[in-house]
């Protein structure tokens, strides 16, 4: 690995850096959306997981028989009110961070590696996620669900700022640790390395079969020498 051309390592947040988050994050969707709108919503008939918080938000309305010029009237007031309850009733995730991820972080921060976040999360549900876990201090910077329309638009975006502040040169490895197909299609999309990690919900053989870099049952005894050279 050259000094010249620092690496960057982009994490996504649920079923990668942490598990089972969700019950408290949902809730403040539903409650976010009741509060603004009055509507009565629900999540557990969404498949949640590698989606952004505002296509959540946008599919729970139309369930509840919003039109689309209503979702995009009422959405910033939504997304503001969920963000503000989740900083509320966020519960300690300590215990819920995966395997080897602490070890991983202390590695990349000893080693003076950069360090973002790419999630779906709305960024102070992801901020919030990731203090209440203990993982904070591991990142700088982060690209979150109200930043782009798709996770490749939201690692576009993390790369950009890093480039914009040269942290990173063209030469640089460029790497994105997650656990849904998604995550491996927003590193093809934006040329970088994908390391997916089988701690979420999606099954190996589904993740394999987008051909991911580094495919991990999780991440401990991370390979990341390898997966930088
Ligand atoms: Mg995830």
């Amino acid at each position: 690995m050259s000094l010249s051309a620092p690496p960057l390592l982009l994490f996504d947040i649920d079923g990668t850096l942490m598990r089972k988050a969700g019950p408290h994050h949902r809730q403040v969707l539903v409650d976010a959306v009741k509060h603004v709108t009055g509507l009565a919503t629900a999540t557990e008939q969404i498949p949640v997981q590698g989606m952004l918080d505002r296509d959540i938000l946008a599919w729970m309305l139309r369930d509840a028989g919003a039109s689309a010029t209503f979702i995009k009237r009422v959405m910033p007031g939504v997304v503001q009110h969920a963000q503000a309850l989740y900083t509320e009733c966020c519960p300690d995730l300590r215990q819920k961070v995966c395997p080897g991820v602490r070890p991983l972080l202390r590695r990349i921060t000893l080693r003076g590696l950069k360090a973002g976040l790419v999630t779906g999360n709305l960024s102070a549900i992801g901020w919030k996620k990731v203090e209440s876990a203990g993982l904070k201090s591991h990142f700088s910077f982060g690209a979150f669900a109200e930043q782009g329309k798709d996770r490749a638009t939201l690692a576009a975006r993390a790369i950009a700022q890093a480039r914009r502040n040269k942290w990173i040169t063209r030469h640089s490895v460029i790497v994105l640790f997650g656990d849904h197909e998604n995550d491996i299609l927003a590193a093809k999309a934006n040329g970088i390395r994908s390391v997916a990690v089988a701690t979420g919900l999606s099954q190996p053989a589904a993740l394999s079969r987008l051909q991911p870099d580094f495919l991990l049952p999780d991440l401990r005894n991370c390979p990341l020498e390898e997966i930088l050279s």
